[in-house]
């Protein structure tokens, strides 16, 4: 009712006075005067009209109309119009940008698709997985794009709940996951993913048990051959059936072996197995190492400790032992009868080197990178022969890591190698005045 008083107000106003007119100069006056007041009312119209259409056609650059009465009402009413919708409208321009840019920034390739499956719009990850520019690419059909066979299959498919693992057909290095999400009317989200380390875990985890298959076929194999052949001749000579059980014995052990480095292994790779630190005195380390070195090279080698450093390391003495134990082992296992070995303590720019040198057959620099992998070897049967499960210096690669320390390797094909544990700084500590003599496990204790 408010928007009503003013105007009615007027209008009483004007025909009081037309009233009075008519009453003082008769009807001519009035009329007159009334025409004036409806010609006065047309022009004002007209001009505020004029003004409203130039501020509707530009509401940004020309400035909003200012009037008294009604006209002011309404000219105040648009621009608080006017206001609330720019304001929402900026409100989602911001939303609008804050999306695309989370979308550009997502590191999964994304392509949406009209219900033709052309490209509407692609984020930078799409062209690294799959060669899709945004801006040269917009509106082609897909297809025409990616046309390999399975990807156009998933695309006839059109099965929402299935993914298609394939290779990035720009880098063939890379493993994908392709996705298809429909959204809106006919839309499809393309998604890819970049699976490229679960891949590899994957194949590792495949490998890795065709392997440990492998490594206990055999000595299976054998000691179930002799089990049957003993089964079926009770009768055998006792030197033949002595010689069989030594058989059996051997790939018995070489079995052991394999699963107490598989524990191991498993052991140092579980998450809640933590490092517990000590104090280990690693020239005591290194006496009972060259020991153990003695002991397998029963006299074949000279072996020989070099200490050029009085520090001690912080860290587990079982693990370090162990790794150490392994390098030591390996360097009598891999040098002819007749060559030397050296065990090193020294400390180079800070950090804390043991070293394993021997004059052995040496490893092909090509090798070199792979020697920590799980059952890599260069020589099968020479690791076999020699009691070897491929899995040493993958622990010794564990126990280094659990330590903050690296395996340096160094090698010269027919003269030999130099396997060195590198501790960092923080790991090296000066002998504690009390604790002179360390316990150390048995020989041959595995880490745990
Ligand atoms: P393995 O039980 O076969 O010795 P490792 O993991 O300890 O397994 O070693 C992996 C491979 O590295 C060995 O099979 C051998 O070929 C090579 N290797 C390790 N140490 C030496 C060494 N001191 N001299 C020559 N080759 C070595």
């Amino acid at each position: 009712m408010g928007f009503w008083w003013r105007p009615l107000g007027v209008l009483a106003s004007v025909l009081l006075v037309a009233l009075f007119l008519w009453a003082g100069w008769g009807w001519v006056a009035a009329l007159g005067f009334l025409a004036g007041i409806q010609a006065f009312v047309m022009l004002r119209r007209l001009w505020q009209e004029y003004r409203l259409s130039r501020w509707l056609e530009s509401p940004d650059e020309v400035d909003p109309p200012d009037a008294t009465g009604t006209w002011g009402d309404i000219f105040y009413r648009l621009q608080k119009l006017q206001r609330r919708q720019r304001a929402s409208r900026s409100e989602l321009s911001n939303a609008l940008e804050q999306f695309e840019h989370a979308a550009m920034a997502v590191p999964d390739g994304m392509v949406i698709l009209n219900g033709n499956e052309q490209i509407d719009w692609c984020n930078p990850a799409s062209r690294k997985y799959m060669g899709l520019d945004c801006e040269r690419d917009r509106g082609q059909f897909v297809r025409y794009l990616l046309r390999q066979a399975h990807f156009l299959d998933f695309l006839d498919a059109s099965d929402y709940s299935r993914r298609l693992v394939c290779k990035s057909p720009l880098n063939r290095e890379l493993t994908l996951s392709l996705q298809l999400v429909p959204f809106g009317e006919g839309k499809k989200l393309l998604v890819a993913r970049d699976i490229t380390d679960l891949d590899r875990v994957d194949a590792m985890r495949r490998d890795f048990i065709a392997n440990v298959s492998h490594e206990l076929r055999t000595p299976l194999t054998v000691v179930g051959g002799f089990v049957e052949t003993l089964a079926d001749a009770p009768d055998l000579p006792r030197g033949e059936s002595r010689r069989y059980f030594d058989l059996m014995l051997d790939h018995t052990r070489r079995m052991q072996r394999l699963l107490d480095d598989l524990l191991t292994l498993s052991r140092l790779e579980s998450t809640d197995h933590t490092l517990k630190d000590e104090p280990v005195n690693v020239a005591e380390l290194a006496h009972a190492l060259k020991s153990e070195a003695e002991s397998l090279s029963h006299g074949r080698h000279r072996v020989s400790l070099q200490l050029d450093s009085s520090a001690w390391l912080k860290g587990n003495l079982q693990e370090i032992r162990s790794a150490l134990g392994n390098l030591v082992s390996n360097a009598v296992r891999y040098t002819p009868d007749g060559g030397e070995i050296t065990l090193t303590w020294r400390e180079r720019e800070g950090e804390g080197v043991f070293s394993v040198t021997d004059t052995g057959e040496g490893i092909a620099a090509e090798h070199i990178p792979r020697l920590t992998e799980r059952f890599y070897r260069i020589d099968r049967s020479r690791s076999r022969e020699t009691g070897g499960t491929g899995l040493g210096l993958a622990i010794v690669k564990h126990v280094l890591t659990r330590h903050g320390a690296r395996l340096e390797i160094q090698s010269i094909p027919g003269k030999g190698s130099t396997f060195s544990a590198v501790f960092p700084t923080q790991r090296l500590m000066s002998a504690p005045p009390s604790a002179t003599v360390i316990p150390f496990p048995a020989q041959g204790q595995a880490a745990g």
